[in-house]
């Protein structure tokens, strides 16, 4: 096993390093960057400056703030593999997920995965039973055989399985079957691109890898080739053409905005802006480097008690690992009483994310070293 004084090595050598620096961090390892991400100063001072212009513009501040959920969605297209005018920042995921799922479902089985988040597999439920529609819940790759919709997650939020984006998006284009992309566990965790691969349609989360800050509004991408033949169920008026020309009947906007419902939040759409901004400055492929061999690491570390349940191939794993043991609970929370937060997902996982933007490589060694600590000597 490799020693403190390796892991301090390979931070002298990280070519990310200074990044941690862009963060407010408290003196803590924080091992759930993919629960929620960390504060970036750039988003403390451009929340600061917006409270300012709220303060003193008053309503005239809306001049700048009506085009900030596409300023902001552009921000996250560069970090997902998207185009300009492809991405819009609204809503929750869950929203967004009913707001496309409705618009592309007619009819047909609504297919996702058994071990789908929660909120993803009642969303689907809700709509199948509104539909009349059966749902079929797959314990492995999707089956499209009498399928009308395929939602899928990218990144699966326990295990950190990654799914095979470009073989999915391939088969469900050869069948002519609509699919939707969940990149909660991936956008800012890894490459994803998504028009290089043919994806059309995806939502995603900005407060776990993309550093938004609690309840920060998420994602929503449609291909250009394919927005102006959708329409979301919700008809506000932020996706109105001529938003402000009131009199006129209901007229979506031809581009992204059409997805855009009723007002958006705007400190919390500014945060997203700064948090995709800070994570394509570091570069995917870079940040995907070393998530790597942080969780390299972390594995090697891994005391012999835990068991890994995330796969063992690096190419098939995003940036957490979840690990079983019986005393999961009682252990995740004695880890935080040493100052290491992790997750704990019933009944016996504790997730252990890393988030190369400020997770140093003894910060991984250290957490390992604390959590052997709490165990029986083997
Ligand atoms: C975190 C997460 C969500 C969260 O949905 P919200 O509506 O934004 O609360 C949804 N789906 C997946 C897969 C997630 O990991």
């Amino acid at each position: 096993m490799r020693s403190r004084a390796d892991a301090e090595r390979l931070d002298a050598e990280d070519p990310l390093a200074a990044f941690r620096e862009r963060f407010v961090l408290p003196k803590v390892i924080y091992l759930d960057g993919n629960s929620l991400g960390a504060q970036p100063v750039a988003t403390r001072d451009r929340i600061a400056a917006l409270s300012e212009q709220w303060a003193t513009g008053l309503v005239r501040g809306w001049d700048e703030w009506l085009d900030a959920p596409r300023r902001a969605g552009d921000a996250v297209a560069a970090v997902i593999g998207a185009h300009p005018g492809e991405v819009i920042c609204t809503d929750s995921v869950t929203v967004n997920l009913y707001k496309l799922a409705a618009a592309v479902h007619t009819d047909g089985a609504i297919v996702a995965q058994r071990r789908a988040f929660p909120t993803d597999r009642y969303v689907l439920e809700g709509l199948a039973e509104a539909r009349g529609a059966e749902l079929r819940l797959a314990a492995g790759e999707p089956d499209l055989d009498g399928a009308g919709l395929v939602v899928w997650s990218h990144v699966d939020y326990r295990s950190g399985e990654i799914a095979d984006l470009p073989g999915i998006t391939w088969r469900c284009r050869e069948a002519g079957v609509p699919l939707i992309w969940d990149l909660c566990h991936s956008a800012g965790a890894l490459p994803v691109d998504l028009a290089t691969h043919g994806a059309e349609l995806a939502v995603g989360c900005t407060y776990k890898y993309l550093n938004a800050g609690p309840g920060s509004p998420a994602f929503l991408y449609v291909a250009h080739a394919r927005q102006a033949q959708l329409r979301s169920p919700i008809w506000g008026w932020f996706a109105q053409r001529d938003q402000f020309d009131m009199e006129r009947a209901y007229d979506p906007q031809p581009g992204i905005e059409r997805f855009l419902a009723g007002t958006p939040p705007i400190l919390a759409v500014a945060a997203v802006e700064e948090g995709a901004r800070l994570t394509a400055e570091a570069g995917m492929t870079a940040l995907r480097a070393k998530s790597v061999a942080l969780v390299e690491l972390l594995i090697e570390c891994l005391p012999d008690a835990v068991a890994l349940a995330s796969p063992s191939d690096p190419a098939r794993r995003g940036s957490h690992v979840a690990v079983r043991h019986p005393d999961a609970e009682r252990l995740t929370a004695q880890l935080i009483e040493a100052d290491v937060i992790p997750d704990f997902r019933t009944p016996d996982v504790i997730r252990l994310a890393v988030t190369p933007l400020y997770t140093r490589f003894v910060d991984v060694w250290d957490a390992m070293d604390r959590l052997r600590a709490l165990l029986p000597p083997s």
